[in-house]
């Protein structure tokens, strides 16, 4: 199931979506009204899925709107606390980066981990605002997003998978100046309006493995990434048992799980994103999100 967060006659709801319609639960008879967001769904998944499933089966056509009369937003508009991420979690984007830094590419033994601010967040479509007095080296990250379901302390490799909701396409857009001047990247990852996700969540019911899908990012039409989550150097099972082991992972958990090759900044000469520019990051069987640079 695709579950998305929308904007309806200026109302925000959670929403779901087959081909180009959409169903507003909150609007369908025999839907309690004040379940209408994505982590009330995700905080009682086993509850909330099997009856929107139901509610999708037997709505009539009259129930569902078209897919474009409505905006969509981030699928978690307000995170309960800053995304988690990973850094270095493909092959070839160590390679690239370290070439870059004429070091021998060395992988990670344990995976790369930092947070992006719950106020980066953005919609799927939503315009990106750059400030060149702030940053003048804004770059793209395509990257698979895992939404944590059931939450839990000691996650074991092998039952991780159970503890995801779904999966949804993220853009770690980067301020690359800011990301090397502060020495953490927190506060180059954490821009305003640097994180587009979208454009909904796909249950984990649709895509069994997590490690094959083909993911890309396009600038102005051109490719600039394209690889595949099966060169990930940490799979989803592993980073949840990783980071589960430290803390506790909570329902509505973001975690981005890195890019691969092709990123703006090591290119020979290096390339940024510009106002104008559009930026469209895809990840097979989930979807496409698109974004505009804007001047801030
Ligand atoms: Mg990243």
């Amino acid at each position: 199931m695709k579950l998305a967060t929308c904007m309806h006659n200026s109302e925000v709801h959670l929403a779901v979506v087959q081909a180009d319609s959409i169903l507003l639960p909150a609007g369908c008879p025999g839907w309690p009204a004040e379940i209408d967001s994505m982590l009330q769904v995700i905080d009682d998944g086993d509850r909330y899925l099997a009856d929107l499933h139901e509610l999708a089966r037997q709505s009539g056509r009259e129930q569902w709107i078209a897919l474009d009369s409505v905006e969509l937003l981030s699928p978690i508009p307000r995170p309960r606390q800053n995304m988690m991420c990973l850094g270095w979690n493909y092959m070839e984007h160590v390679e690239e980066t370290t070439r870059k830094m004429v070091e021998a590419p060395k992988l990670p033994k344990y995976p790369i981990v930092f947070t992006k601010a719950v106020s980066s967040m953005n919609g799927p479509f939503a315009d990106i605002p750059v400030n060149p007095d702030v940053s003048d080296k804004m770059d793209w990250e395509v990257e698979l997003g895992v939404i944590i379901g059931k939450g839990g302390q000691g996650i074991r490799r092998e039952h991780a998978l159970q503890h995801v909701f779904g999966y949804t396409v993220i853009n770690d857009v980067s301020a690359r100046d800011l990301q090397k001047r502060h020495k953490q990247f927190f506060l180059g990852k954490s821009l305003t309006g640097a994180c587009p996700m979208g454009p909904w969540i796909v249950t984990r019911d649709e895509i069994p493995d997590p490690q094959a899908l083909n993911l890309a990012c396009r600038v102005n039409n051109q490719i600039k990434q394209n690889s595949n989550t099966r060169h990930q150097i940490f799979d989803t099972a592993t980073v949840i048992e990783t980071l589960s082991r430290s803390m506790r992972l909570e329902p509505g958990d973001i975690i981005a799980t890195g890019t691969p090759n092709g990123v703006g900044y090591v290119r020979n000469p290096p390339e940024y994103l510009l106002p104008g520019d559009i930026v469209e990051c895809e990840i097979e069987s989930i979807g496409t999100i698109r974004n505009t640079i804007i001047a801030a």
